[in-house]
């Protein structure tokens, strides 16, 4: 008798993050399938409980916190287990570094910038959920991986979506690709309700459960515009050829139309673990854990252009691409702090998009942006603006 043995080579990932909604997602991916996965190590900044426990259950080699001063009771959590303790930005910069075959980018907002770029210097695949890198340093990062032969692997779902249906051969066939968007909580709202919107209202999205920064940029569309640029780096598109569609349900996540007339879309239940386990399995197909969709149930599909007056950060996604990368640096940070100070109390809803205005239509032509050429030239810039918006807010010019 001829026994057959398939060898499988388990895949050593890195989850950044991994505390966060699209970690723990990640989680779930990684535990349907553990026999493909070998997780070195888990980082989060500051959810100590979460992480050492997130560690154990995926048998993690190392556990990382952000927070230093935290470190000492990570020590303590994981105290009878295998598992080596680090703290620091720098430390989950080496983690990012160290022998993977892939990293999630999970980390909230710009912070995760630099452990991206490390990952990507030794030529490791990246799975990108972590849009804002992208959207304030999508130039420098996607430079460095066609240098590195790294793979990007998008899991933001439209762009998951449409890296399944992208035909790079015919590239120049590709008539525009269209990112679905659900509209987000404040879809059917009037203007004057959604400017005082709280921000319980804000981060209760109809269709996803996110982390808060996410769900807030969801409400004001900015998140749609963040999307916009992050589709132009990721595919090389220019603006005029990606289009913003609402589409409620959420079930077709973004399209690629061809100049055949043939539209090629991805669809699936509206949960992270779709994309995830296409990004995580890729080349390959992997299960997700999710419940199938069944199309019998499903009543039907609807579409609608976005309306740019009430949600006016579509628009100034269009004006940053066309202002070039120090534009889109500018709206990303002015974003990052206003949704902070929205959520921390300190301004209004309707006070996110005002800041976004200054910052695009007057802090940015101030700047000279014309020599973004290093991740430190982006770094410098970003914090600038930071500082800007943030004296804005303290000084209460809204
Ligand atoms: P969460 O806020 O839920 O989680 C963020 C994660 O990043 C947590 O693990 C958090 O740790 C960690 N973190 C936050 N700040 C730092 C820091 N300074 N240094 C190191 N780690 C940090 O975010 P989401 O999971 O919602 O989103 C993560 C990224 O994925 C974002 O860029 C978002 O735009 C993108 N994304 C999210 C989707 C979603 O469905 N949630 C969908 C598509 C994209 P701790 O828990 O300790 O604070």
């Amino acid at each position: 008798m001829v026994l057959l043995v398939t060898v499988v080579n388990k895949k050593k990932i890195t989850i950044l993050g991994v505390t966060g909604s699209v970690g723990q997602s990640t989680m779930d991916v990684v535990l349907a399938s553990p026999e493909l996965f070998d997780v070195q190590a888990v980082t989060a900044n500051k959810n100590v409980e979460l992480l050492a426990a997130s560690a154990i259950k995926l048998g993690a080699k190392s556990a990382i916190i952000a927070d230093k001063s935290l470190e000492g009771d990570l020590q303590e959590l994981l105290k009878n287990n295998d598992i080596s303790v680090a703290s620091g930005a720098r430390a989950i910069e080496d983690a990012a570094a160290q022998d993977n075959d892939l990293i999630m980018a999970a980390i909230m907002a710009f912070a995760g910038l630099v452990p991206i770029i490390r990952a990507l210097e030794q030529g490791t695949n990246v799975a990108i959920a972590n849009k804002e890198p992208l959207v304030a340093a999508g130039a420098q990062i996607m430079a460095l991986a066609r240098e590195t032969g790294a793979k990007i692997l998008p899991v933001d779902s439209e762009h998951n979506a449409i890296f399944q249906v992208f035909e790079e051969s015919n590239r120049a066939a590709i008539d525009k690709i269209i990112l679905t968007a659900s509209g987000g909580p404040f879809l059917n709202w009037n203007t004057d309700d959604i400017e005082s919107a709280t921000p319980e209202q804000a981060c209760k999205h109809p269709n996803w459960v996110m982390g808060k920064k996410i769900s807030v940029d969801s409400a004001s569309m900015m998140n749609k515009a963040l999307e916009i640029i992050e589709a132009h780096y990721l595919f090389d598109m220019p603006a005029d050829k990606i289009e913003v569609l609402i589409h409620p349900q959420s079930i077709i996540h973004s399209m690629v139309a061809y100049c055949d007339g043939s539209v090629l879309s991805q669809m699936g239940p509206s949960d992270m673990r779709v994309p995830i386990a296409s990004a995580l399995g890729w080349p390959d197909r992997i299960e997700s854990g999710v419940d199938k969709l069944d199309f019998s149930k499903l009543s039907q599909l609807d579409f609608k252009s976005p309306d740019f007056d009430k949600f006016p950060a579509l628009r100034y996604a269009y004006k940053c691409l066309e202002l070039g990368q120090g534009a889109c640096v500018v709206l990303n940070a002015a974003n990052e702090i206003a949704v902070a100070a929205f959520l921390g109390g300190k301004i209004k809803f309707g006070d996110i998009m005002k800041l976004i205005a200054y910052a695009i239509d007057e802090f940015y032509p101030t700047i000279s942006s014309s020599s973004l050429i290093t991740i430190e030239d982006v770094e410098e810039l970003d914090n600038n603006t930071r500082l800007a918006i943030q004296n804005r807010i303290n000084d209460r010019f809204l």
